[in-house]
């Protein structure tokens, strides 16, 4: 989360905290809210801080929500799916459920340093091969491979070098 993300949050926050108050205390001066006497000044107090504990809850859930969509959308998870997961999920069970299922992290490119997609063969930002390529017909191979499994050609034991 950026830092403007975070005072937009806050702002948005204090508006609402404040728009509950300008309720309250319309409530109270109508008498639409009817409290005794003696709780015309510990009610609203009260009744505030309650309001701004439950907006809280909110947010603190809204924002685990946004994280939970974008670090699925890293790993290459479902992100809509599991932020509705965690966000719904009771007591935080959606949270615990995807921390323990969610899949590594895509490795970054060895080159360039960006995420790369599962699989990949080249380097989508920068075309760097991701896997040894066969010296005689340029096919990637898998890790393991000691013969092209193109053209049957044998592979060199080095590590795939970023060019
Ligand atoms: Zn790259
Ligand atoms: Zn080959």
């Amino acid at each position: 989360m950026t830092k403007k993300t975070i005072l937009r949050l806050a702002g948005a926050y204090l508006l609402t905290l404040m728009a509950a108050w300008a309720v309250l205390w319309w409530g109270f001066g109508s008498g639409w809210i009817r409290v005794a006497p003696h709780d015309r000044v510990a009610g609203p107090i009260i009744l505030t801080i309650a309001a701004a504990f439950v907006l809280f809850f909110l947010f603190a859930v809204i924002c685990i929500g946004v994280w939970v969509h974008g670090d699925a959308r890293r790993r290459g998870m479902e992100p809509l799916l599991w932020a509705l997961i965690v966000i719904l999920g009771p007591n935080f069970l959606g949270l615990v459920a995807y921390l323990v299922v969610r899949k590594p992290l895509r490795l970054p490119c060895p080159s360039c340093g960006q995420h790369m997609p599962e699989g990949a063969s080249f380097c989508p930002h920068c075309r760097a091969p991701q896997r040894r390529l066969c010296s005689a017909c340029q096919t990637p191979s898998p890790d393991d491979a000691r013969f092209c499994p193109h053209c049957g050609a044998a592979l060199p034991d080095t590590p795939p070098t970023p060019s």
